[in-house]
């Protein structure tokens, strides 16, 4: 097969797009997909800060790639979570992530959460759940806690995550199949600021995980190719895994899901949004972020139970 653009050998071919290109062409369409979606969905303007939340995977690092490429102002912060769990997988991909900064001369922000908080994220989900369960519900809300923290105090404007569409139609998948309206109707390409916390942005969203797969090939970026340890057997793989097989017989079925899902949204064809009643949010004494619940934000009370909890 042919590229669309020249009469090179095809790389990559999008059956979904009825598009085939070359290395060449595919490193340019990327970025200019990319460029149109920031545009589309009012991501953000070329003036704004962006903080990349990278992880060393392939999406974040080629997410942080693009916007360099396209001339944005996009630092990355790296979050230490303290995951071993034999492979040793936070000091792999924080050497990983660090090394694509220093080979392109950008800014990455390191938080260990051990060394800020005194615990690792496998250890804060002992304490908080005495060793039942994964360490996934403690390890999204020190993300979401960490990434505010940072754009807060370094006045970033926006962050910006590299969430693909396998991710997204995942997250919608599960949602629909449990119906739950208030995490349908939060789920967008664009979460706007609001009482302190800053915009969420997902410019990756419309591309297929191998599409950032061979993007990040192409690119000679060096990635951690191991999923954190903990994301085996989670529910989200299982609804990858389904929508996959719904792909591999109608080729663009992820993508029909998630972008119809968008037009229903915008449309307000979805849900009664006021149904969804936003929750009343005041600032935590402890770290100054929105919070919902009384007194102290979930996170600064994780770590006062953390804290108080005698060493095992
Ligand atoms: Fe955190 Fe790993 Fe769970 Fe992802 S799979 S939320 S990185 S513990
Ligand atoms: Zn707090």
């Amino acid at each position: 097969m042919k590229c669309r653009q020249c009469d090179q050998k095809a790389s990559i071919h999008m059956r979904q797009h009825k598009l085939a290109l070359c290395k060449e062409h595919y490193l340019e369409w990327i970025p200019e997909q990319t460029a149109r979606f920031i545009k589309k969905y009012g991501m953000f303007t070329p003036n704004e800060k962006i903080l990349v939340a990278v992880s060393g995977g392939k999406d974040s690092l080629s997410l942080w790639d693009i916007l360099v490429r396209l001339g944005y102002q996009a630092d990355g912060l790296y979050l230490g979570l303290g995951i071993d769990a034999g492979i040793n997988y936070s000091h792999e991909s924080q050497r990983l992530a660090q090394k694509f900064a220093d080979e392109n001369n950008l800014k990455l922000h390191v938080v260990d959460v051990e060394k800020e908080y005194g615990h690792s994220i496998p250890a804060l989900s002992e304490i908080s759940h005495r060793g039942h369960g994964r360490p996934c519900a403690v390890c999204g809300l020190a993300k979401r806690h960490e990434m505010n923290r940072i754009a807060r105090d370094f006045g970033y404007d926006v962050l910006a995550t590299g969430h693909n569409l396998d991710d997204e139609a995942a997250v919608l998948f599960g949602n629909t199949l449990k119906w739950s309206s208030e995490y349908i109707l939060r789920q967008s390409p664009v979460l706007p600021s609001a009482d302190g916390l800053a915009r969420k942005v997902k410019p990756l969203c419309r591309f297929y995980e191998r599409e950032m797969t061979a993007y990040a090939i192409m690119r000679g970026i060096e990635y951690i190719y191991d999923e954190c340890p903990f994301a085996d057997g989670s529910q989200s793989i299982f609804y990858k895994e389904a929508l996959n097989q719904l792909e591999t017989a109608r080729s663009g079925a992820k993508l029909i899901f998630y972008l119809s899902f968008l037009e229903a949204k915008k449309s307000g064809h979805l849900f009664v949004e006021k149904n969804v009643g936003q929750s009343q949010l005041h600032s935590c004494p402890t770290c100054g972020q929105p919070t919902s619940t009384p007194d102290f934000c979930s996170f600064c009370r994780m770590i006062q139970k953390a804290a108080e909890t005698p060493d095992q």
